[in-house]
């Protein structure tokens, strides 16, 4: 169903520096680079951060260095301008309230005054009574006057978008062709938070119009949120661009893909030493072929023969085995020159060595040994069974339940840094009253494949919360399995 492009496009991506940079960020990068560069246009980064609870500093760089890295160079972005910046959304502020302002002038959107308290009373009935969860649309009738009076008078307020409450609402996909929604069921959206925030529809709209974006190609998550954003370009009077939406990665199991089943951190794989090519080369294959069997191809050669038709729907299985497969066959390729070159720019980096040295520095009696005492630090997965990972006493499922809860916290973390790390551990055994080897031990082991790693807190900080979230998932299946404290061979082994 590819639709004829008559001008050079304008496509985006639109992150939110919420974490790590994100693998299905890297696979519809590829797409909206891949269209572009076929009709010769111009792919833009902007930075989606109005979601202030979520926002985590450090995210925006990590991502665009992730993207850079990946090997796709954007046109225009918060790092190099562009004609239409700012290309971050927290600076664009002004643009979103004018825009709501616009839409309560045309009587297209109300404020609403409902407090936080009447909306969660609202969604406790809804729910006691199994009725779907929305606004009751209590202050959308309001007078104008009333409204004017009472933002005058600095009562708090959110707008919202008068939903049209029938009628359907179309939009033709590049890949779904015809999706069609009934406008009954949609909500009146919050447009304009109460701190003056725009929500996500709102600003993604008012921006991809500022933007001139004419194709907004993503993820099918937002296949709902679509058609309220067809309905707000409706609102505003503005055309409204393509909308193309990609499957969404998927683990081996068809679920959606997420960090619990697979590293989904684009720095994972920059670790592994996975090469930007192969990466490319494999999520390229996540949705679209070149036709034939073929499976080894450029990005230059994908966008020669690009078109969508060559899209199928289907859940594209993320397999790390066929990446290692293909990273394999473009490893071979590689020159001897290029090896030794890439080995330092992505393993030995000077920086991870900087940061290893101090840990194992009073441990080795000459270089010959430092390989040997730090090997885990340049593995990928590692092995249990040889190495005893029970504390006494202590089932299997016990240790990793505590390891669940600890990488939870892990999660919530804002800053990796060791004395965060130790603050979580040394907090966890205090409020679960367990003696804190029982837990250090085995983590130990789960991070390091070893009893006698380098300092522990500092490890884990080197190796990285990604490597650390896919050892410690590892571990914890093979722990699953050990009900009795294993017998402790005299040696441990690493993996
Ligand atoms: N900020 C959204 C995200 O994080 C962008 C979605 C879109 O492309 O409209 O994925």
């Amino acid at each position: 169903m590819s639709h004829a492009v008559t001008t050079p496009p304008r496509v985006r991506i639109a992150p939110s520096p919420t974490g790590d940079p994100h693998i299905g960020t890297a696979y519809i990068a590829l797409f909206n680079y891949v269209f572009a560069k076929k009709h010769g246009g111009k792919f833009i980064i902007r930075i989606e951060d109005t979601d202030r609870t979520r926002y985590r500093a450090e995210s925006e760089a990590m991502i665009l260095d992730a993207i850079k890295w990946f090997g796709i160079q954007w046109d225009e972005g918060p790092d190099i301008g562009g004609p239409y910046g700012p290309y971050k959304q927290s600076e664009r502020l002004p643009l979103y309230q004018k825009a709501a302002d616009t839409l309560i002038q045309k009587g297209a959107a109300y404020r609403c005054f409902c407090t936080v308290e009447r909306l969660d009373k609202l969604r406790e009935v809804q729910a006691a009574n199994k009725l779907p969860p929305g606004y009751d649309r209590h202050c959308r009738n309001v007078s104008s006057e009333d409204s004017d009076k009472r933002a005058l008078a600095g009562e708090k307020f959110t707008v919202r978008f008068k939903m049209p409450t029938s009628g359907v609402t179309t939009f033709d996909d590049q890949i779904r062709g015809k999706v069609e929604f009934e406008n009954a069921r949609l909500d009146d959206l919050v447009l304009l938070k109460a701190d003056g925030f725009p929500t996500y529809h709102l600003a993604s709209v008012v921006d991809d119009n500022a933007m001139k974006i004419t194709h907004v190609i993503r993820g099918e998550e937002w296949v709902s949120s679509t058609p309220k954003h067809v309905l707000l370009y409706e609102a505003f009077g503005w055309q409204a661009p393509s909308f193309t939406h990609l499957n969404l990665l998927r683990n081996t199991d068809k679920s959606k893909i997420s960090k619990r089943k697979n590293p989904t951190s684009i720095l994972y794989y920059r670790r592994k030493g996975i090469l930007p090519a192969a990466l490319r080369n494999f999520l390229a294959l996540m949705g679209w072929s070149l036709g034939g069997d073929q499976e080894i191809f450029s990005t230059e050669t994908m966008i020669e023969n690009f078109s969508w038709d060559r899209f199928s729907l289907g859940g594209p299985v993320f397999d790390l085995t066929k990446l290692l497969w293909m990273n394999s066959q473009y490893l071979k390729e590689l020159s001897n020159d290029t090896w030794v070159k890439l080995l330092r720019d992505q393993v030995f980096t000077e920086s991870y060595l900087k940061q290893i040295v101090p840990l194992v520095k009073e441990r080795v009696q000459a270089f010959e040994e430092f390989i040997p005492n730090t090997d885990f630090f340049f593995a990928g997965d590692l092995k249990y069974e040889n190495t005893p990972i029970l504390p006494k006493g202590v089932a299997g499922k016990v240790v990793a339940n505590w390891f669940s809860d600890v990488l939870e916290a892990f999660e919530s973390l804002d800053e990796w840094s060791v004395p965060k790390i130790k603050e979580v551990m040394e907090n966890f055994v205090e409020q679960n009253k367990i003696k804190a080897k029982d837990l250090f031990m085995p983590m130990r082991v789960a991070v390091s494949g070893t009893l006698v790693s380098p300092p522990l807190m500092e490890t884990i900080h080197v190796l990285g919360k990604e490597m650390v979230r896919r050892r410690m998932r590892l571990a914890m299946d093979y722990l699953k399995t050990q009900k009795e404290p294993a017998p402790s061979p005299a040696k441990p082994e690493k993996a």
